[in-house]
């Protein structure tokens, strides 16, 4: 194909300005230059450069290395700059500086780059080329080549031998491999096997469970269930509640005694501190669980009594309303069970001020172990026939 270097060598010229990412064309260009400009971000991704006097290439980001890749994911350290040209790591002498290199990428990739020559000024320009073929030469073979590699799924690009001569635990590395070719058992996995299992992920019930999901864009969420007792008619009225992760785990708990009151004042109580601290504690996604519907609707702004939204309800509903992702569901009160003997628990305490319950009190590990494995209790429902 005799257009392409003759094309690349006009962009090459723009290249240097470091405009290579942001190739756009007109209505009114020539329908070749539109063709290139909508594969320019495929032809980018494989573009190397070959090291001349260093200037041109950015340290970090450009692929100049033999592996064709780029340096910034095999970072050693948290803070680099990634404005350093590839001139920018010689010492005095002019040689790479083997001190700096040692000090922030691994030994390998270190002896890979003091292999190469030094750039200097007498070696020209950086010169850009294609990481598809040995001389660098552009094909269109080898961009199909490339270009197909990606697209196919399940095709995972990596240096194996890196990862089996890794000095770590055997399952870890099985991991990382199952990991790289999607074969770890998720959800989405298990769905396709039409065994009636949903796709979605049950950590977050938000996305399709896939492996990046779980590896890396899963939110957890933060279960809170609260609720509240009272002893008799207008008697001394307590609550509690519970922050468990995901799986169901005790994070903690908390209860307070109230004081002379109805036992929805004491649900909403519960509510109001358990969110309280969710939101001090910088807890990015809740889910609230409460077995009183009436509470779930007057928050969620359904109902009032009587047209008064009551004080505690107003401060649960500013509360929901901050910068952070709430769900709050309906549970039945079997669901409910822990929080519920944290709430009578209150009652028993001397004093009124919020305790927090770091691990779970013996009298709970059975209920709590009931509420995880959603062990199933007998339950009368009255049906409107
Ligand atoms: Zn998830």
């Amino acid at each position: 194909m005799e257009f392409f270097p003759r094309m690349s060598t006009i962009n090459f010229g723009v290249t240097f300005c470091n405009t290579l990412d942001s190739v756009n064309s007109q209505p009114y260009d020539f329908s070749l230059w539109k063709a290139l400009s909508k594969v320019w971000h495929n032809f980018q991704r494989h573009a190397v450069r070959q090291i001349g006097n260093g200037r041109n290439t950015n340290f970090w980001l450009d692929k100049w290395v033999p592996h064709n890749v780029e340096l910034l994911p095999s970072a050693l350290r948290d803070q680099i700059d990634t404005t350093l040209s590839v001139i920018d790591v010689l010492n005095q002498d002019g040689d790479w500086d083997v001190r700096f290199l040692s000090e922030n990428l691994s030994n390998d990739i270190v002896s890979q780059v003091i292999a190469l020559p030094a750039p200097t000024d007498v070696g020209g320009p950086d010169i850009l080329g294609w990481a598809g073929t040995n001389t660098h030469q552009f094909t269109v073979k080898s961009a199909y080549t490339l270009n197909h590699a990606i697209d196919m799924p399940h095709v995972a690009e990596g240096d194996w031998k890196t990862l089996w001569g890794w000095k770590g635990p055997r399952r870890i590395q099985t991991f990382m491999w199952l990991a790289a070719h999607e074969r770890i058992l998720t959800n989405i996995r298990r769905s396709k096997w039409g065994v009636g299992i949903s796709p979605t992920c049950a950590s977050c019930m938000r996305q399709d469970e896939t492996t990046l999901h779980v590896l890396r864009d899963c939110l957890q969420a933060v279960r809170l269930n609260s609720d509240g007792a009272c002893k008799g008619n207008n008697g001394i009225s307590g609550c509690g509640g519970l922050f468990r992760n995901s799986d169901g785990r005790w994070i903690k708990g908390y209860t307070k005694k109230i004081g002379s009151c109805d036992s929805f004042h004491a649900e909403m109580w519960g509510l109001y501190l358990g969110l309280d601290m969710a939101w001090r504690d910088h807890i990015s996604y809740l889910i609230v669980e409460s077995d009183s519907k009436l509470l779930i609707d007057m928050i969620t702004g359904n109902c009032t009594i009587g047209g008064v939204i009551p004080t505690l309800v107003r401060r649960i509903r500013n509360l929901l309303a901050l910068d952070w992702q709430v769900q709050v569901r309906h549970t039945w009160r079997e669901g409910n069970r822990s929080v519920d003997w944290l709430a009578n628990y209150s009652l028993s305490m001397d004093s009124f001020s919020c305790s927090i319950v770091e691990s779970p009190p013996s009298e709970l590990r059975t209920l709590l172990f009931d509420d995880v494995s959603g062990a199933c209790m007998p339950r009368n429902v009255r049906l409107n026939l």
